[in-house]
């Protein structure tokens, strides 16, 4: 089997389209199509300080290789930010990862952890839980967003840009059509250029399955250990429900990821996204009310502590 681009030996068939690749083509095609994300959504100006997430997974360290090949050519810096959210056993493997991978390319790294930030690490403020509605990866994505933004201010950087690929995208989407939060798919569109710290996702457009033979084909060394509360919420069980569905109908993925964007754009532009941001009086961070949602959590966390 040949490769449709060069006639090398193709390595990798992409099922939705055909088109079959060798390992070197579907590299190329890998950051090219990331370059055009940045591009289309205008997710990187010129002179700006990139903070990249890398948390030591496949889709992180991926993105970490894709975005420092690109600073290289492009006018824009790269720093990396690893959060450290203090789950025993597990994250330990993968800051080593980011260690390694960060001296190889010579990349300045610099770890956040909770416990410094919250003064909890994860699985304590999981024990000082009420009960158990608020899932482990809820509370721990309400402690990593604020630990990115602290971070990410604190190395002054402008943008965060982080491993999040297609299918996490339609996974978000299903989960918040599930609970009925509407308001968040809004925020779901990638197009951010209004707000001041940019979050981007330059992997959204590109399938979990590439980026996972991206990683292979790279020998981009990742994270080994799943995270133990990985399959406590219900994202699983969608990844599970739509890689079903994609093997059954190749590109199905595809066309939900286009109706999400359609969609977004709408709940973005509506009534219901635009409350009045103000600053939390304990920690000056942007919310909606006096206090903000991660104050919130931590001080009643805190007082089951006693
Ligand atoms: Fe946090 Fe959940 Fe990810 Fe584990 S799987 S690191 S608890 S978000
Ligand atoms: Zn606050």
């Amino acid at each position: 089997m040949a490769c449709d681009r060069c006639k090398n030996q193709a390595a990798y068939t992409r099922k939705y389209s055909g088109e079959k690749l060798c390992s070197q083509c579907f590299s190329k095609s890998i950051v090219k199509k990331t370059a055009k994300t940045i591009s289309k959504y205008k997710m990187i100006k010129h002179n700006e300080l990139v903070a990249v997430a890398v948390s030591g997974g496949k889709d992180s360290l991926a993105l970490l290789k894709v975005i420092h090949e690109m600073s290289l050519t492009h006018n824009f810096k790269i720093k990396v930010i690893t959060i450290d959210e203090g789950i025993p056993g597990y994250r330990n493997e993968a800051l080593e990862i980011v260690k390694k991978v960060c001296l190889e390319l010579n990349v300045e790294y610099k770890i956040y952890s909770y416990k410094d930030l919250f003064d909890l690490t994860l699985d304590e403020a999981l024990d000082l839980r009420e009960n158990e509605k608020t899932s482990s990866c809820s509370m721990c994505g309400t402690f990593r967003r604020r630990a990115m933004d602290y971070a990410a201010k604190d190395i002054g950087a402008d943008v965060i840009a982080t491993g999040h690929n297609l299918d996490d995208t339609l996974q978000t989407f299903v989960i918040n059509m599930l609970s009925g939060d509407t308001t968040k798919v809004g925020w779901m569109n990638p197009d951010t250029a209004v707000n001041s710290l940019r979050k981007i996702k330059p992997f959204c457009e590109i399938y979990e399955s590439e980026i996972v033979f991206y990683a292979f084909t790279n020998d981009i060394p990742f994270q080994s250990e799943p995270c133990p509360h990985m399959n406590e919420g219900i994202r699983t069980d969608i990844r599970e429900f739509l890689n079903l569905l994609e093997s059954q109908r190749s590109g199905i993925k595809n066309n939900l990821y286009q109706s999400i964007i359609k969609v977004s754009e709408v709940m973005k532009n509506s009534n219901s996204n635009t409350k009045e941001k103000t600053n939390c009086e304990k920690c000056g961070s942007e919310c909606t009310g006096n206090v903000c949602s991660v104050c919130i959590l931590v001080s009643k966390l805190k007082s089951n502590q006693t």
